[in-house]
């Protein structure tokens, strides 16, 4: 029996862009269900993340022309890595496999037909990792590559250039739906999650239309987010320069008990404030980083839903296998 194929696909504020990628994303269903590879039954699944503008209305009226296009809407915007987790949870259960991509049009659909070979042959996850990144901005590629060098330096392990375009089977999905954290990053945890993975290389390309939700400000919150729900290294390290100044204050103030003996202490106001300067910097960067571990628990314990799907486009009803 060929296999129940769900991409989900996250959309906020796309109205511009939904329009042109829409029809490539039923192309692509339409030439792998021609192909034999999936069923008829497969779905592109769009999840509007509380969008402001038409996306949602584009949405149902797209489930209005071809059964294939179903959409769910969440109550209101919870971010990308939500919208994709509601619409893998919401596809778990009604499919055999899911792949997750952006609307946007820049990740290849066709590594989509390598993907679903692999799942074939046996594969649970697939990721998708870019080749190159020429067509992004010199900015966006040096802020990209730093991430996840950032990451692995501390000790979040993440596949190299591999965002959220992945093929995940339903088997992999039911076992990360115990993952109960509020803390989502997706890419982090779904190595955590185990099973027989590979990767396809896929070249991206520039964004068919819209802009980037993605400024430097979200992705350092995504780094950050990224790093301390899944590594407590940062601490480590505080630990460790904490335990260094100690050693270096020590050496410091036998030097200056000794220069005191002798009868040769200056004056040293500028030494004494560098030294108090910079001690009180790395105290607060200490609290800081402790600070954002306390702020996931607290958010952890309180335990809200992830999502909170508001509306579905009307075929979806009766759907669930
Ligand atoms: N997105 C979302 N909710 C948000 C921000 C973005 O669902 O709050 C979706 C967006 O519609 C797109 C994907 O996440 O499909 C990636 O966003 P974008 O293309 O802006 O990021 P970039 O590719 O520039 O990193
Ligand atoms: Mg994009």
């Amino acid at each position: 029996m060929t296999p129940i194929l769900y991409i989900v696909i996250p959309c906020y504020n796309e109205e511009a862009v939904l329009p042109i990628t829409a029809p490539l994303f039923l192309k692509k269903l339409q030439d792998l269900i021609a192909a034999g590879k999936i069923s008829d039954d497969s779905r592109v699944l769009f999840v509007n993340d509380g969008s402001r503008d038409e996306t949602w209305n584009i949405i149902c009226s797209l489930a209005r022309q071809d059964a294939h296009f179903i959409g769910i809407s969440q109550s209101r915007n919870r971010g990308h890595q939500n919208a994709v987790l509601a619409g893998l949870m919401e596809a778990k259960d009604r499919c055999d496999i899911t792949i997750s991509i952006d609307c946007d049009g820049q990740d290849d659909l066709n590594a989509m037909d390598e993907m679903v070979e692999r799942y074939l042959e046996g594969y649970e996850v697939v990721y998708g990792v870019r080749s190159s990144r020429e067509t992004d901005t010199f900015f966006k590629r040096f802020t990209a590559q730093s991430f996840y060098k950032l990451l692995s330096a501390m000790g979040a392990e993440v596949v190299y250039n591999h965002a959220d375009y992945r093929l995940m089977s339903a088997r992999v999905l039911k076992e990360f739906a115990n993952f109960h954290e509020v803390n989502l990053f997706l890419r982090g945890l779904v190595p955590l999650v185990g099973f027989r993975s590979t990767t396809v290389t896929y070249s991206r390309a520039e964004r068919l239309a819209g802009e980037s939700h993605y400024p430097l400000k979200k992705m350092l919150a995504l780094a950050i987010d990224g790093i301390t729900s899944l590594s407590v290294k940062p601490l480590r390290l505080i630990t460790g320069f904490g335990a260094f100044v100690a050693v270096v204050s020590f050496i410091a103030c036998i030097w200056a008990l000794i220069t005191a003996l002798c009868g040769r202490a200056v004056p040293g106001w500028a030494s004494t404030t560098c030294i108090v300067c910079f001690v009180s910097g790395v105290q607060l960067l200490g609290l800081g980083i402790i600070g954002e571990y306390i702020g996931k628990i607290y958010l952890e314990t309180k335990e809200r839903p992830r999502y909170i799907i508001s509306e579905r486009t009307e075929n979806m009803l009766d759907q669930s296998k």
